[in-house]
């Protein structure tokens, strides 16, 4: 078995060299998009499995990879978000792991292997333990039973109970090398891979989860915020809200980044097929207008939410949006 993605590759034969003493619980950290979870992934197999390679990774062919492979290893216990039917009758995803979830992890491991090998606790995203869920699993982290491993994965372990962070070896992984992302996303079939990657901050898999129709929605957008004497706020209104909260939210938002960026240091970041006209609009643009805008928009990112009136939010944005050129 190889690191998932080629980026992952040192780090990967740095966990294999742990494997015969891996740490007993260990904190994944990193940006979001990097592949954290298909390396915890193939780390809790490694570790499970019966037959490993030379270089201590997973076989991919004993009968422990072949369960595991099909989630249904016995010694394999992995706590997520879990899906939540609402009063509406919708579907939704929790937005934290509960603490009925860590009390089944806490009895998993208390029972005896199946296979009197490893046994191997996935938290992910350990980050969306609320505190009751975390103070559960402590309990056990503070003394894992024998065999036992947690691999907990994080995008923003601040935002883990110090207790827990402190339990953790912490392993953490950056952004890949641009060049390297760019080949990878490439060889995936994606065009024009460089200037995705960086609308996506680095992350390749951010880049890779940009569909067709958000490209076209945000070129969409932008077209018009590229223009702002022309900008009709109550027209754009109508036509944007269309558009999903979050993927107006993306995109205005390293929009406006991309103003500062210009204004503060005469670079663009992120929307580097509108170098040219962000670099004039930079010049144009009322600084304290654009911190303003950027503080709300970082404020309305906290809460996506939709709005009863979608399209009169929208043209408020717009008026306030034009009025930074004038
Ligand atoms: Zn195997």
């Amino acid at each position: 078995m190889n690191a998932p993605y080629p980026w992952l590759a040192a780090s990967w034969q740095h966990l294999l060299a742990t494997r015969r003493r891996p740490a007993q619980a260990l904190l994944l950290a990193g940006p979001c998009g990097v592949g954290k979870s298909a390396l915890a992934q193939a780390w809790a197999q490694t570790l499970l499995c019966e037959a490993p390679l030379p270089d201590s990774a997973a076989c991919g062919s004993c009968a422990a990879c072949h369960w595991f492979e099909a989630g249904t290893h016995p010694d394999f216990h992995a706590v997520t978000l879990q899906e939540k039917t609402t009063k509406e009758g919708d579907t939704r995803m929790a937005t934290a792991i509960e603490v009925d979830q860590a009390r089944e992890a806490v009895d998993f491991v208390r029972l005896s292997t199946y296979r009197a090998g490893h046994r191997v606790v996935l938290v992910n995203p350990a980050d969306a333990l609320n505190v009751a869920s975390a103070n559960a699993l402590l309990k056990v982290l503070e003394e894992p039973p024998l065999n036992t491993v947690f691999v907990l994965v994080s995008d923003q372990p601040r935002r883990l109970l110090p207790t827990i962070r402190s339990r953790c070896a912490r392993f953490d992984i950056g952004l890949p090398p641009v060049g390297l992302a760019a080949d990878w996303l490439t060889g995936q079939g994606v065009d024009d891979a460089m200037n995705l990657l960086a609308l996506a901050g680095g992350s390749p898999l951010v880049a890779q989860g940009w569909g067709s129709t958000e490209l076209d929605e945000r070129r969409g957008v932008l077209e018009g915020l590229a223009r702002p004497d022309r900008l009709d706020p109550v027209t754009l209104g109508e036509r944007w809200k269309a558009v999903s909260p979050q993927t107006w939210h993306n995109v205005v938002y390293k929009w406006l980044g991309d103003l500062l960026a210009v204004k503060l240091q005469g670079e663009v970041r992120f929307n580097r097929d509108f170098a040219d006209v962000l670099g004039q609009l930079g010049k144009q643009a009322d600084l304290a207008g654009l911190l303003a805008l950027a503080k709300m928009q970082a404020a309305e990112g906290r809460t996506l939410t939709h709005p009863l009136n979608r399209s009169l939010q929208l043209q408020a944005w717009l008026i306030q949006y034009r009025h930074v050129f004038d």
